[in-house]
C-alpha cells in the first residue's frame, strides 16, 4: 500500500473526489492558492471528453473562470448570447433580455461541456502541485479533527491512501460519499424528463436564445456555433419512450410549430436522448473537514440553466476564502468553512427556490394561462425585468 500521507508543507492539501465539471472547475480555482491538489476521478480523461451536451454559462460565472485562470477560455469555443426570448405557447405576453440594454458584452456563453473540460485541464497542466488522479476510485473518507484520509483504488485494484487537510466532494447527483459519511440527500422527483439534443436552422441565430412555456412542458433553444441549436425539451416522464422513438421528420415537424418558425426552418436534429429531472440537496459542510460541492450539492432543474452556474459562483466564493486565510492560522479550516457557509447560504437558498418555482409554474398544464399573464405583466415591469435579468447573469 503505498500512501500520499501528510506533509509538513506551509501550504493546505486538498483531495477533490470527482473530476467532472465541478471537480476540474475547483481545481482551477483553487490553484492560485498554491494549495496541494490532489483530483480523484473514476474515469479515464479521455472517457469524460466523449460528453456531449452543452452548458449555458452565465456572465457571472464566465467572469469567474476570466478572474482565477486569467485568461478568456472561451473565446474559440463558445457562442455568445446577446438576447434571450421567453414566450408562453397560446398567448401574447413576452419578455426579451438584450446585452446592449442591460450593458454587458453578452448574455452568457454556450459551450460543450466536453470542450470545457478540456480547457480546464490544459490550465491545470501548467500547475505543478495539481495532481489529476484519472481512473481511481475514492472508496472511503475518514474525517477528524486533525484531517482527512481518503482510501482509494487506482485502475489495477491497488489501494492507496491519501491524508489531507480537507475533501471537496464533487461525485456527482446522489452523491454516494456524502451518504456513505451518513448525510443523506433530498430528492424532489419532476416526473419529467429533458429530451435533449441539436438542431439547425436555415436562418443565422444571431446569438438569440428562446424559451417558450408550452401546455405540458418547456423548450429552450440555446445558440451554438454558426447556425446550430442545442434544444432542451421538457415532458412528463411517462412520454419519454415516445420522444425518443419519435422518426426524426415528425420531431422536426414538432419543434418548428413549438417555435412557430421564430428561429427560420428548422431543417435538422439529431442525438435526441432523455435526461431524468429531480432536485437534489445535500447539506454543504459534512463530517467537519468535508464540503459537498456541485451536483453532489444541489442538482437543479435545467430549465433555468443555472445548476451548474450555481457551482461556480460557489467554486468562486470557497477559492476567495483559501486566498485570505493561511493554514497556519488556528482552526483555519474550520473558519473557512463556517465563513462559507454563511456567504452561500443565502444567494443558494434563493436560487433554488426560485429554479424550483419556475419548474413547476413552467410545466404545469393547469398553470398555463397564468404564464402568458405572468409573462405579460413582466414585460410591463421593468423593475421585475432588471432583477430577473441580473440573476440569470449570474449576478448573485
Ligand atoms: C443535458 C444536460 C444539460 C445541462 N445543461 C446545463 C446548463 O445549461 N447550465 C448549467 O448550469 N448546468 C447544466 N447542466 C448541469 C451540469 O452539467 C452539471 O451541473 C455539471 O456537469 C456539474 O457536474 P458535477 O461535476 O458536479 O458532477 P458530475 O458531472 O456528475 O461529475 C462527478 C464526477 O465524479 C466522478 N465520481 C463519482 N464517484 C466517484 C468516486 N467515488 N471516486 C472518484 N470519482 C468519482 C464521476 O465519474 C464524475 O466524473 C446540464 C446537465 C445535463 C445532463
Amino acid at each position: 500500500m503505498s500512501n500520499l500521507t501528510k506533509s509538513q508543507s506551509k501550504s493546505y492539501r486538498i483531495a477533490i473526489v470527482g473530476g467532472g465539471l465541478m471537480g476540474a472547475t475547483l481545481a482551477a480555482f483553487l490553484a492560485p492558492s498554491q494549495a496541494e491538489i490532489y483530483v480523484l476521478d473514476n474515469q479515464p480523461r479521455e472517457k469524460a471528453y466523449q460528453s456531449t451536451h452543452v452548458i449555458a454559462l452565465s456572465a457571472g460565472a464566465s467572469a469567474c473562470y476570466a478572474h482565477w485562470l486569467q485568461s478568456d477560455l472561451f473565446a474559440e469555443i463558445s457562442t455568445k448570447i446577446q438576447r434571450v426570448e421567453t414566450t408562453a405557447q397560446g398567448g401574447a405576453g413576452k419578455v426579451v433580455f438584450t446585452a446592449s440594454t442591460l450593458n454587458v458584452e453578452y448574455l452568457g456563453l454556450v459551450l460543450n461541456a466536453s470542450a470545457l473540460l478540456r480547457a480546464l485541464h490544459q490550465t491545470l497542466a501548467q500547475h505543478r502541485h495539481c495532481h489529476w488522479l484519472e481512473s481511481t476510485t475514492c472508496q472511503t473518507i475518514r474525517s477528524l479533527e486533525s484531517g482527512v484520509t481518503l482510501h482509494y483504488t487506482t485502475s489495477d485494484a491497488t489501494l492507496q491512501t491519501l491524508t489531507v487537510d480537507l475533501c471537496l466532494i464533487a461525485d456527482g447527483m446522489h452523491s454516494p460519499l456524502t451518504k456513505q459519511l451518513g448525510f443523506g440527500t433530498q430528492v424532489h422527483q419532476y416526473h419529467q424528463s429533458a429530451i435533449v439534443g441539436q438542431c439547425s436552422s436555415v436562418l443565422p441565430h444571431r446569438g438569440v436564445a428562446y424559451e417558450r412555456f408550452l401546455k405540458t412542458g418547456a423548450l429552450a433553444l440555446l445558440p451554438f456555433g454558426e447556425r446550430g441549436f442545442w434544444y432542451v425539451l421538457v415532458v412528463d416522464e411517462t412520454t419519454t419512450p415516445a420522444w425518443l422513438a419519435m422518426h426524426d421528420t415528425v420531431f422536426l415537424f414538432y419543434l418548428n410549430e413549438q417555435m412557430g418558425y421564430r428561429v427560420g426552418l428548422i431543417t435538422a436534429a439529431n442525438s435526441r436522448h432523455a435526461v431524468s429531472l429531480s432536485q437534489t440537496l445535500a447539506p454543504a459542510v459534512v463530517a467537519n473537514r468535508c464540503l459537498v460541492m456541485g451536483n453532489a450539492a444541489h442538482s437543479l432543474h435545467p430549465l433555468a440553466a443555472q445548476g451548474f452556474n450555481l457551482s461556480v459562483m460557489d467554486a468562486h466564493h470557497l477559492a476567495t476564502l483559501f486566498q485570505n486565510f493561511s493554514k497556519t492560522e488556528q482552526g483555519a479550516i474550520q473558519t473557512v468553512l463556517q465563513s462559507y457557509q454563511q456567504q452561500v447560504a443565502t444567494y443558494q437558498q434563493r436560487v433554488i427556490q426560485a429554479v424550483h418555482g419556475l419548474a413547476v409554474m413552467g410545466t404545469q398544464a393547469w398553470l398555463s394561462p397564468f404564464k402568458s399573464l405572468g409573462l405579460s405583466c413582466i414585460g410591463q415591469l421593468p423593475t421585475v425585468q432588471e432583477s430577473i435579468a441580473t440573476w440569470s447573469l449570474g449576478r448573485y
